[in-house]
């Protein structure tokens, strides 16, 4: 096929990406019949239009490609997805990062996985990101979000505390917890 004007051609190619996603700037220009250069001059207009991508070789179409989804890590011990509110992070000496889905599944890898070195939990309340070490816990509280015996990361005994009050189970130490949890040893996710 031939197509003259540039505007033509330009909603040519957006008619063939919109059924294929992407294409080759060689097979667009065998298409339309014109040199790779007026594909390039074509592209880098649509490009700049925000209609399309430029990739390596070829170009694609920007709404064919699914918006980034923000990647979500799953669990090293029982594979589900982490999610934010009780994301739990360890990392090894080589700093590599392995995700726990709470901090039930937390402190069992880390009692099976001496070569982890740090690790952080987010803090129940506040959000922010804690050093499991100087946290403390609320184990089997009334509040099940993840995995089951429930537990929950707090920054200070005092938050923990009025928790627990307010909704049961146990106030525990680092080293209490993770002695608690490899002898309740259930990975079980609700
Ligand atoms: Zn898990
Ligand atoms: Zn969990």
């Amino acid at each position: 096929m031939t197509a003259d004007f540039p505007r033509q051609r330009q909603e040519q190619i957006l008619e063939w990406l919109r059924t294929q996603g992407f294409a080759t700037v060689e097979a667009l220009a065998s298409r339309l019949s014109v040199s790779t250069m007026t594909v390039h001059r074509d592209l880098d207009r649509l490009a700049k239009a925000g209609a399309v991508q430029k990739v390596h070789g070829g170009v694609e179409l920007m709404v064919a490609k699914p918006a980034t989804q923000p990647h979500i890590p799953t669990c090293s011990l029982c594979h589900a997805e982490v999610p934010a509110r009780t994301t739990f992070m360890a990392q090894n000496a080589a700093g590599e990062k392995f995700h726990a889905c709470c901090s039930h599944c937390g402190l069992l890898l880390l009692a099976e996985n001496a070569h982890l070195i740090s690790a952080l939990a987010r803090d129940f309340i506040y959000g922010r990101m804690v050093n499991v070490a100087q946290a403390i816990y609320v184990i089997e509280s009334r509040v099940h979000l993840c995995c089951v015996p429930s537990v929950l990361c707090f920054t200070g005994r005092e938050d923990a505390d009025s928790f627990q009050r307010g909704f049961g189970g146990q106030v525990m130490t680092f080293d209490e917890a993770r002695h608690y949890m490899s002898h309740h040893h259930s990975t079980h996710h609700e």
